[in-house]
């Protein structure tokens, strides 16, 4: 098993899990993080430090898909380990549906 960054990060991105991993195995997109898959050692300890409930253990129903978005871009994007400035709108986007079509496949920054 693995923890995976699901739909609802996408355009909050507050990056507040970035900090906490052990293993610093989160890398960023444009509008989204992710985890990857093969470096997480299952710690959950980032799970309760996002305050947008994105991060969820791939043992829940239906997570597929996030897995895959996790491990393919966790390979394409730039390792983060330092929190970055959360979007100004954020918490505009915060617990919003359907925002899967606005995740962006550009990288981020990294650090
Ligand atoms: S804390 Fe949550 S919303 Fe913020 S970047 Fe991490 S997974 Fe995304
Ligand atoms: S579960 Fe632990 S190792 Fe995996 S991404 Fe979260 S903090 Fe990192």
């Amino acid at each position: 098993m693995t923890y995976i960054v699901t739909e609802a990060c996408i355009k909050c991105k507050y990056m507040d899990c970035v900090e906490v991993c052990p293993v610093d195995c989160f890398y960023e997109g444009e509008n989204f993080l992710v985890i990857n898959p093969n470096e997480c050692i299952d710690c959950g300890v980032c799970e309760p430090e996002c305050p947008a409930e994105a991060i969820l253990p791939d043992t829940e129903d239906g997570l597929e898909e996030w897995l895959e978005i996790n491990t393919k871009y966790s390979e394409e994007w730039p390792n983060i380990t330092v929190k970055g400035e959360t979007p100004a709108d954020a918490d505009d986007w915060k617990g919003k549906e359907g925002k899967k079509e606005l995740l962006s496949t550009n990288p981020g920054k990294g650090d």
